[in-house]
């Protein structure tokens, strides 16, 4: 029987047991966490009042800088069921000095991406993480010099002032905001990934963030825990078309089984299944025409038993086709996956009739 059907099963409680058990690294406060270069999409809008259904996609090469951190405070807390960046993050102390060191680091490989996304795995505009100076500093230094600036953050940290001061200091770059939503059903949210917000938080920041001009990245969690396949699926479609009016770029997730979360912990003991490439490509296809927003998906550890995989035989080519419509919009993209033949593709489609609802 799933833990999520006995009525004492509390996901918090577990979250936090887990955690307890996780002895962070030891990592130097100075040294940024990764960054690397990879192509991407802009948006370039002929003016103000353009609109997205109109806005040309231009390929183009993006920075990302991933900072180590205090770490998020909702991970520190407990933390969403299918993370593991809190295992990145520093377990001393942090200066300012030492997040600035690091973004100078980091910055010494930038070779004029017009894209540089700051990640810290957590909230950029959360000052426990990045003091506020340190915020503008790095915004500043990025402007003149990038033409997108993209970064993340929980909802509790949108509010119009800051914003507007990153807006400030990072001008004429455009501002784009990550978002993890992960789902729109404030069941899944607090059931399955223990997200500690509702849709209509996300529904507040993002509006917040869409007045002012800024693009929102709404992260899309693909088959949270105790969903089937068919919900997960259902509730990725669903989500996107509720979350539309607030989007300008949605990014699928397809769950990754990372070490020391709840997750793992269903997955060692044979309770979940990451989605099937198939699932995510249907995903794609169906939410493809509810939306004037881009639609993105690089599968991390796509392929492997802990990412998105369909087999071993056509993993590879379905991957292909779901990063090129990625970076296309394409949708012959997507029809060339449900084009192609394989075995398990009866397999998957036999779980879609036959797994028993979960009741989500
Ligand atoms: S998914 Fe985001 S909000 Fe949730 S614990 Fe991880 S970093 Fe924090
Ligand atoms: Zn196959």
């Amino acid at each position: 029987m799933p833990e999520c059907a006995n009525e004492k099963f509390d996901i918090d409680s577990s979250i936090r047991q887990i955690r307890s058990r996780m002895r962070p690294k030891r990592s130097s406060p100075t040294q940024y966490v990764a960054a690397w270069s990879e192509d991407d999409l802009i948006q370039e809008f002929a003016d103000e009042k353009q609109d997205l259904a109109t806005a040309k996609l231009v390929p183009v090469k993006a920075f990302v800088i991933i900072l180590r951190t205090r770490g998020c405070f909702w991970a520190l807390k407990s933390g969403c069921s299918m993370c593991g960046y809190i295992n990145d993050s520093c377990s001393g102390e942090i200066t300012g000095d030492d997040i600035m060191a690091q973004f100078n680091a980091a910055m010494q490989r930038y070779k004029d991406e017009a894209i540089v996304k700051i990640f810290n795995s957590g909230s950029f505009f959360d000052t426990q993480e990045i003091q506020r100076e340190i915020q503008q500093k790095i915004l500043r230094e990025l402007s003149g010099k990038a033409k997108k600036v993209a970064l993340e953050t929980r909802v509790e940290f949108v509010n119009e002032k800051d914003l507007q001061e990153a807006i400030e200091a990072v001008k004429p770059a455009q501002l784009e905001l990550g978002i993890g939503l992960e789902s729109a059903n404030d069941a899944i949210l607090e059931k399955s990934i223990n997200k500690h917000m509702k849709f209509e938080d996300f529904v507040r920041a993002a509006s917040t963030a869409r007045r002012l001009g800024v693009l929102v990245k709404t992260y899309m969690l693909v088959k949270p825990p105790f969903l089937t396949e068919r919900e997960a699926i259902e509730d990725a479609v669903e989500s996107v078309r509720k979350a539309s009016p607030y989007t300008t770029t949605f990014s699928f997730n397809p769950m990754n089984v990372q070490n020391f979360t709840f997750v793992e912990h269903l997955f060692h003991r044979g309770e979940y299944r990451p989605p099937y490439l198939w699932s995510v490509a249907e995903i794609l296809r169906r939410a493809k025409p509810l939306t004037n927003a881009r639609l993105q998906c690089d599968p991390t550890g796509g392929g492997s038993r802990r990412g998105a995989h369909n087999c071993a035989k056509c993993d590879d080519a379905v991957l292909a086709d779901i990063r090129r419509f990625s970076l296309t919009q394409n949708a012959k993209a997507l029809e060339g996956i449900m084009e192609i033949k394989c075995e398990c593709k009866e397999e998957w489609k036999d779980k879609l009739e036959i797994e028993k609802f979960s009741g989500f």
